[in-house]
């Protein structure tokens, strides 16, 4: 039985094509029904779409247990001081409300640019006293 076919909605007596919807358990996801495109009413449907559902449902949450793993591995990997180039890390960086300036090339800058003249700012003294 095709999926799109048209049926006549028992709720509005409507020829509607049927619309797939989740049904949610709280998080749980416990199948899916055919539903009407007008009236959202549920229809009765004599294939079982939700036969499919748990099998795809089985791969996806695989997947992302396995990528899940290796993301923060990734992230650790990247993060080196070293690799931190940005602007926003520069001490030449001039942080404004509305815009973002660099001291050395008297210019506007993005705070994620990637500059070739970078200079990691100076350790802050011991005894300096924030000036916010
Ligand atoms: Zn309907």
């Amino acid at each position: 039985m095709p999926k799109n076919s048209f049926v006549t909605c028992p709720h509005c007596g409507g020829e509607t094509v049927p619309k797939e919807k989740v049904l949610l358990d709280g998080w749980t996801r416990r199948g899916t029904v055919l539903v009407c495109a007008f009236c959202g009413g549920e229809l009765p449907s004599a294939e079982s779409p939700e036969a499919t559902a748990p099998a795809a449902d089985r791969k996806t949450s695989a997947l992302a247990a396995l990528l899940g793993s290796e993301v923060p591995e990734a992230v650790k990997l990247t993060a080196s001081a070293e690799e931190r180039r940005f602007c926003r890390d520069c001490r030449y960086y001039i942080k404004h409300p509305f815009l973002s300036r660099c001291e050395r090339r008297q210019a506007e800058v993005n705070p994620m640019d990637d500059c070739p003249d970078f200079a990691l700012p100076d350790p802050p003294a011991p005894d300096a006293t924030p000036n916010h």
